[in-house]
């Protein structure tokens, strides 16, 4: 194929089949049938189709574009940018305008004082660089015995060779090749091993239980997500992110809070974990941060982690090409403002409420529509064979995938969370500027 501006569809799609590996998708399933979809435009939370077919996008994408489509003052920022200087490098101490404001807005909006900001391109690269920081922190502590990371079953915490090893859902370690062996998984939210109580049944998979076994000296940090997004939409019972946290400080052990979904209001709060008021040592963010309009992830310490990191007086040997990239700081900044303009974080809350009213109505009349769970807009629910006797559907009936097939078809995108056996959740996350109308017609 020699693409031109007038090739046909079926040529694109010969070229796509041909050129393009696709992440995150089955790649014979793919040769076979295609892409799904090929997106041409959005405005708001609808996207269209190259036929012009209209979809509302009810995950924003990859829970990323938290202000819908065809936001006029991002793309502006952006052109603005990209015509005044495009890039310019912040190694060697080479700085820019838009990465320093853009690091002192996000310091004023986050909690405690996580004041010192590590800019990356996405929040597999926050994550890695989160746990580097932390691996070095002990360090420079002369506690280097400190390697281990421990994160939860059911988390994502990206695709790179240590996140990788960090999520906890098993399909995305077949991939790897390779593993960091100084990451160990626990199982999530048991609140009262985790608050220390060594008798209940599920101590022994806690991560209370892996620093007693372990011991505190060889645990450099904890990650988890607030809430766990990918995994299946899973909400920690209360008072389980001040366990952890509590469990850390005690242990001298860092906390970790993977923000890249939660962060920017998703859960109807600045951070996730606003919603707990805990405040982690380190905490990573991406996309929300520029609503998906440009690539850009963020890495934020405490004073304390800062001033110990900063201490060193050599080259620190860690950086990307795109730290601080001034265009993806324009978009930041202009994200930003947006959602504290546009009282983005009201429109969250209530658009809960309706969302909540929504999946009532589910469960009213759809038999198999079982534990729905929304905090602010991230959001998802449970399909069960039976809901009343909690049995799961047998595992050949891929009901969530059905479900998100259906929708799909009627022109609604969700995602299926099915990674477990067994497990058939959707997950609903729709942009942050929905409104009820939008709401009602997703239900
Ligand atoms: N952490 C969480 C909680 C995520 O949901 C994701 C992506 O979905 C990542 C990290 C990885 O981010 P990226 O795909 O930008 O590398």
């Amino acid at each position: 194929t020699n693409l031109t501006e007038n090739s046909t569809v079926e040529q694109l799609i010969e070229a796509d089949k041909k050129h393009f590996i696709h992440p995150t998708t089955v790649p014979r399933t793919f040769l076979e049938e295609g892409p799904k979809i090929i997106f041409s435009e959005g405005e708001g939370v609808r996207v269209k189709d190259i036929h012009g077919k209209s979809y509302i996008d009810g995950v924003s994408m990859l829970w990323n574009v938290n202000l819908g489509f065809g936001q006029k003052e991002l793309a502006d920022a952006a052109h603005e940018q990209l015509t005044k200087l495009a890039y310019c490098s912040s190694f060697y101490g080479y700085s820019n305008e838009l990465a320093v404001r853009l690091s002192e807005k996000i310091a004023s909006l986050a909690p405690g004082d996580l004041n010192a900001v590590f800019f990356t391109s996405g929040g597999s690269e926050s994550n890695e660089t989160a746990f580097k920081f932390a691996r070095f922190y002990w360090d420079l502590k002369g506690q280097s015995s400190k390697k281990n990371i421990i994160s939860l079953k059911r988390g994502y915490h990206g695709a790179t060779i240590s996140t990788g090893s960090a999520t906890g859902i098993v399909g995305f370690h077949n991939f790897s090749g390779s593993k960091d062996s100084d990451i160990i998984h626990a199982m999530p939210h048991l609140v009262n091993a985790e608050k220390g109580d060594k008798n209940d049944p599920d101590y022994k998979h806690s991560i209370r239980h892996i620093i007693d076994t372990k011991g505190a000296d060889q645990i450099a940090a904890v990650i988890m997500e607030p809430i766990q997004g990918a995994g299946g939409v899973h909400v920690p019972p209360e008072g389980y992110l001040q366990a952890v946290k509590q469990l850390c400080e005690d242990n001298n052990i860092l906390f970790i809070a993977d923000e890249v979904i939660c962060g920017f209001g998703r859960t109807g709060k600045m951070f996730g974990v606003d919603n707990w008021d805990v405040v982690p040592d380190i905490m990573c963010v991406a996309k929300g941060i520029t609503s998906g309009y440009a690539q850009l992830g963020a890495v934020l310490l405490t004073q304390e982690v800062r001033d110990t990191l900063v201490s060193y007086d050599n080259i620190l040997g860690h950086g990307f090409t795109y730290s601080g990239h001034p265009t993806a700081c324009a978009v930041g900044l202009k994200t930003l403002e947006f959602i504290e303009k546009n009282n983005v974080l009201d429109n969250v809350n209530k658009m809960n409420r309706e969302l909540q009213k929504g999946f009532d109505y589910l469960v009213e009349h759809h038999p198999h529509v079982a534990k729905t769970r929304a905090v602010g807009l991230l959001a998802g629910f449970e399909l069960m064979q039976d809901r009343d006797s909690n049995t799961p559907f047998a595992q050949s009936i891929r009901a969530a995938r059905h479900i998100v097939d259906h929708s799909f078809d009627n022109g609604l995108i969700l995602r299926a969370a099915d990674f477990e056996e067994q497990v058939n959740i959707v997950a609903v996350a729709p942009p942050l500027i929905v409104n009820k109308v939008e709401i009602e017609e997703m239900i």
